[in-house]
């Protein structure tokens, strides 16, 4: 029971704080701000119609009985009180007639008569003091019939002030049945329930039609929820045009875009475990083979030039995974400073020296102009020697690899040029992917003391390059050599 009620309450609240509602409440909330200034404007300009209509019949009336009256004498009507007959004042069945002295006291009266005479005239005169131009008041009052007995009934009042020789005598009070307040009630009533009838309509039409609006929401919502990491494959596919049509499309490239960043992931892991395999393959049969029984001196002395060189590759492997996942996850900050590029290349230069001499490779300086170029120095001098190294990697003893600066239009470029086996054209629109190598066999190069690759390299260098607003091209002929070319924007 409890569990039922709360599962009704969770399911109360969650439709209370939907777009659903929340629209529909808007929409009923305006409507009824609408339908409130269209309801008294109509109350409004009926109840002035209606009592205009009123007064301008009683008023006639009046000017009728002022008519008939005007031939009596005031004064001596003053005094003589209700010497005229009830026949002859031209009044009709409710209607009722009083004069009252100027003190409010009631002098005579004809016509229906009302419990309270004194109370209308004092209300009147009121009203009179008050606002001099009104003189009609209109109320329920008690009428005393015949059989005594009192009933109340809506009247309509109006008063005149009587004068004679340019002396206030009195006043003058006709009253006449009026419907007018129960129109008045009526029209309100009407307007009342209809507003309420029509603010009802519109909620549930409302919640019908943002629940229809809502249908497709709730549809990817639920297709959203079906599609998980490893169902990144699934698409929402929603046809249409309108907005939530849109809104899906945007989803499922999104989802598209995920799909590649994971396929991309996944890869990395797959070619990052299996490039640390081989190395650690090989220093398993190495340890084994020397480990096997008693070998001479020369032997564990291969065994552990293997070994040093095989750990050597996994660090370095290592260095370029960290280096690749520092800058994927945005932790790789570049600390921007003004440098001058010729410098830089210098500083790899010196550093690539000894490999080019341990692999007997000619590496070359040209020309290095001052320039100066916006960027974080370490990342340059990697970029540089990562070609360098490539250079001298992938040439045979006795080529060269010449590494030359120069200014073309606003942009600093440095060149990195080999004369080793190049690179064939098939392979060139992908050698800046991670993991890409031309010739597996080639790259890995398990002599002792040989450098090796593992097809990081160029893309850490296509990375270091984009950050630098710069860009990166590659030409090469097979049997040639290849040529790197750097352009960055000079400050
Ligand atoms: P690696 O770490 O294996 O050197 P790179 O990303 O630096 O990976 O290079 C990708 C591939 O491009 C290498 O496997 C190699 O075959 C080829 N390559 C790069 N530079 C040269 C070059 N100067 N001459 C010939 N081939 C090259």
């Amino acid at each position: 029971m409890t569990t039922w009620l709360g599962s009704l309450g969770d399911r109360w609240l969650t439709f209370m704080h939907s777009i659903r509602f929340r629209l529909t409440l808007w929409f009923v909330l305006i409507l009824a701000l609408v339908l409130g200034v269209f309801s008294t404007f109509i109350y409004v300009t009926q109840t002035r119609n209606l009592r205009f209509d009123a007064v301008a019949r009683l008023q006639a009336k009046f000017v009728q009985v002022q008519g008939y009256l005007g031939g009596a004498e005031w004064e001596h009507f003053e005094i003589a009180g209700n010497d005229v007959s009830e026949a002859s004042v031209p009044l009709q069945g409710g209607d009722l007639l009083i004069l009252v002295d100027t003190g409010g006291s009631v002098l005579g009266r004809w016509g229906a008569a009302i419990s309270d005479p004194k109370a209308v005239v004092g209300a009147l005169v009121t009203t009179a003091s008050q606002q001099p131009d009104a003189s009609v008041h209109e109320s329920t009052v008690a009428i005393v019939g015949k059989d005594k007995q009192a009933t109340s009934s809506d009247y309509l009042f109006i008063m005149s002030p009587m004068v004679h020789d340019g002396r206030l005598l009195g006043y003058l009070v006709i009253g006449s049945q009026s419907d007018l307040l129960s129109q008045q009630r009526r029209l309100g009533l009407s307007l009342g329930l209809g507003s309420l009838a029509m603010l009802a309509i519109a909620f549930l039409g409302g919640l019908w039609l943002s629940d229809r609006a809502m249908r497709p929401v709730t549809a990817i919502a639920r297709a959203a929820q079906t599609i998980s990491e490893s169902d990144l494959g699934r698409r929402l596919d929603i046809g249409g045009r309108d907005e939530l049509a849109d809104l899906a499309r945007t989803f499922d490239a999104m989802i598209a875009r995920l799909q590649a960043a994971f396929d991309r992931q996944r890869r990395f892991v797959a070619d990052a475990s299996h490039e640390l395999r081989t190395p650690l393959t090989i220093i398993n049969l190495e340890v084994a083979r020397a480990l096997s029984g008693q070998r001479p001196v020369s032997e564990y002395r291969r065994a552990m030039e293997v070994v040093d060189a095989e750990s050597g590759r996994m660090t370095r492997l290592v260095n370029d995974l960290m280096t690749l996942a520092r800058m994927d996850s945005g932790q790789a900050i570049l600390k921007f400073e003004a440098v001058d590029f010729s410098d830089v290349a210098l500083e790899a230069f010196e550093r690539m020296t000894p490999l080019a001499q341990q692999r007997q490779i000619a590496l070359e300086i040209g020309e290095l102009p001052e320039l100066k170029v916006s960027g974080d120095r370490q990342y340059l001098i990697q970029m540089i020697s990562n070609l360098i190294e490539n250079g001298i990697k992938y040439c045979d003893a006795g080529a060269s690899v010449r590494v030359e600066l120069l200014k073309k239009e606003n942009q600093a470029m440095m060149r990195v040029a080999d004369t080793g086996p190049g690179i064939p054209a098939e392979h060139l629109s992908t050698l800046f992917d991670r993991f890409y190598r031309v010739d597996t066999a080639r790259s890995h190069n398990d002599q002792p003391g040989s450098p090796s690759g593992s097809g990081l390299g160029l893309s850490i260098v296509s990375w270091i390059v984009h950050a630098h607003r710069g860009t990166i091209r590659v030409e090469s002929e097979v049997g040639k050599g290849t040529n790197f070319e750097v352009a960055l924007p000079l400050t």
